[in-house]
């Protein structure tokens, strides 16, 4: 009785207010869109890379935004750093940020020593050794190519050698050519630790070694190579012809940063259904000032990503600012979730599903927008519908836009995180564009009126998750055709591509795959194919670029904590 009094007083002197609040829009609004893109997309988050001054500024204005909606934290968890205030909202992964040189870098020829850092450097991805080498192998550009029917290797070689190589490839700088793809440094890697050398020193193409990018210490967070590998100059390398005695020591470390997820949580009302989630995610790090992942044709320039993705993280604070306006109405839970390392590799996503804030075996639907501003002709991918039963009929007629539908729960993007836990999830994507991780993806040229279109329908589909009675329906959804990956045979296999430790963890295997057939299991890490290490996606890719169908190899894995050897058949691509 008193509370109810004192409520009916409250409600009497918040009339005035309540009458704003009433009247304040919950539909998404374009002006509050480009409020959230034109910062987020601002010289001042300088591109948002994860573990940078700017991708933190961007997690504590999302930050900012949850707390002023009245959007709590998710409930405190090892992971959770609750001791600083401004972090509640925080969930914090490792990440390495930085590669430094150690105090113990060698290189020596005959005796004499050469200036780490004039003469050679070793790169951010080198493994840390000491080698006694007594012999060097020129091997011309360092590139095995089976596809290519081009290779550089021709000989046999043992642990004792260090082949030496050029930068590039045989086509110079054709961004066009056919050795675009071989001719990757991490290809070259795989390509030598597959030859037998115990190292690998690429001969650069810069006069001076400090103009040369290699020669900027740098960490992609993609695991190790399994050798130490180094870039000399010109000079250098003309003092390693038939030599015979060589020492290198490879130094380098790498600084842990934090880098983090934003998560606030709306509770559900429903006594009973309060206990399933639905996440709405959307990845808010770019590429920074360029370097992985940039297709920039100058360095160093600030990459915007304006649609790539603060347009995502954008829609993930308007339907944040939707539905807790309406939180009443919501029977199950939300989780809004802006994640960071996704073009690492879906790193904050992994993380997540690994560590997460509330029972992922509740979440019932995982909601994924990445660049969805560039909307042209009504056009609207929508992907993962072939992850639940109910996904084709909640969609319905996808209101008034082109609608294409593609059935895979996988793809570049942090869906592919849940659905790989058996989430079922949605991708939401206007399509790709000539500013694609370009510092060129600015905020003026984002569509924002169909991006408010597209939240509107994002809401619709949610409501209708949260008001149903049953939870979805996970389907295992048939794979899309692969795109261009130019290998000749298929494996089935899903690898995680952002776990770095040792070896190639499998995040799942396709149904009737001939690596389902093999045995290979989710949770497997390959660690050697016949006689080619794996230490790392890139050497798992080179290795099947080398494959042929119908031919045996084998496997040896790691296992529910045991060392397995499978017997694999590759099926000749389709
Ligand atoms: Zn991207």
């Amino acid at each position: 009785m008193k509370v109810k009094r004192f409520a009916l007083v409250a409600a009497f002197l918040l009339t005035t207010f309540a009458a704003v609040a009433q009247q304040a829009p919950v539909e998404p609004s374009a002006t509050v869109l480009q409020k959230h893109v034109s910062y987020l997309a601002s010289d001042e988050l300088d591109g948002r890379r994860t573990g940078t001054k700017g991708a933190n500024d961007a997690a504590r204005y999302i930050a900012a935004e949850f707390e002023r909606l009245g959007i709590r934290a998710a409930p405190a968890t090892d992971s959770w750093k609750i001791n600083v205030m401004s972090a509640r909202y925080l969930q914090t992964f490792p990440y390495i940020g930085r590669v430094e040189l150690g105090k113990n870098n060698v290189l020596s020829v005959r005796g004499e020593a050469l200036r780490v850092g004039e003469d050679w450097m070793p790169l951010g991805i080198s493994a840390n050794r000491t080698l006694d080498l007594t012999g060097v192998v020129f091997a011309g550009y360092g590139i095995t190519a089976n596809e290519l029917n081009y290779n550089d290797y021709k000989g046999t070689y043992s642990k004792i050698q260090v082949a030496v190589i050029q930068e590039g490839t045989p086509d110079g700088d054709n961004p066009h050519g056919k050795f675009t793809n071989a001719g990757q440094l991490r290809f070259k890697v795989a390509a030598a630790q597959s030859a037998g050398v115990g190292a690998l020193l690429i001969i650069s193409s810069e006069e001076d070694l400090k103009n040369d990018s290699l020669a900027r210490l740098h960490y992609d967070n993609a695991g190790l190579a399994g050798i130490p590998v180094a870039v000399i100059s010109k000079q250098a390398a003309e003092k390693l012809a038939n030599a015979k005695d060589v020492k290198l020591t490879t130094d380098v470390v790498r600084v842990e940063v934090a880098a983090h997820n934003v998560v606030g949580v709306i509770e559900g009302s429903d006594p009973v259904l309060k206990n399933e989630n639905i996440v709405i995610g959307a990845h808010y790090d770019h590429l920074g000032r360029g370097g992985e992942g940039s297709l920039a044709e100058r360095p160093g320039e600030i990459h915007h990503g304006a649609d790539d993705n603060a347009s995502g993280t954008a829609g993930v604070l308007e339907l944040a600012r939707i539905f807790s306006a309406q939180r009443s109405k919501l029977k199950r839970t939300l989780v809004f979730i802006a994640f960071s390392g996704e073009e690492e590799g879906l790193l904050g996503s992994n993380y997540y599903v690994n560590h997460p804030l509330v029972p992922l075996d509740k979440t019932v639907a995982m909601i994924n927008m990445d660049m969805i501003g560039r909307m042209k002709d009504g056009k609207l991918a929508i992907g993962g519908v072939g992850t639940a039963k109910e996904w084709r009929q909640l969609i319905g007629t996808g209101e008034t836009f082109a609608l294409t539908l593609n059935e895979d729960g996988y793809g570049p993007s942090d869906h592919a995180s849940f659905y790989m836990k058996q989430v079922p999830v949605l991708f939401f994507f206007t399509g790709n564009h000539s500013d694609y991780h370009k510092p060129s993806d600015t905020f003026d040229k984002i569509n924002y009126n169909d991006e408010a279109r597209i939240l509107t329908m994002v809401a619709r589909i949610v409501r209708d998750i949260d008001t149903a009675d049953q939870r979805l329906t996970f389907t295992t959804a048939k794979a899309d055709p692969p795109r261009g990956g130019g290998f000749r045979v298929y494996l089935g296999t899903i690898p995680n591509y952002a776990d770095t430790t040792d070896g190639l963890l499998l995040d799942g295997v396709r149904d009737d795959s001939p690596a389902a057939k093999a045995g290979l299991k989710a949770g497997d890490r390959i660690v050697k194919i016949g006689n080619r290490d794996v230490k790392n996606v890139y050497d798992y890719t080179y290795a099947l670029g080398e494959m042929k169908a119908g031919q045996e190899y084998v496997f040896e894995l790691i296992g529910g904590g045991e060392k397995l050897t499978l017997k694999v058949t590759p099926e000749a691509r389709k």
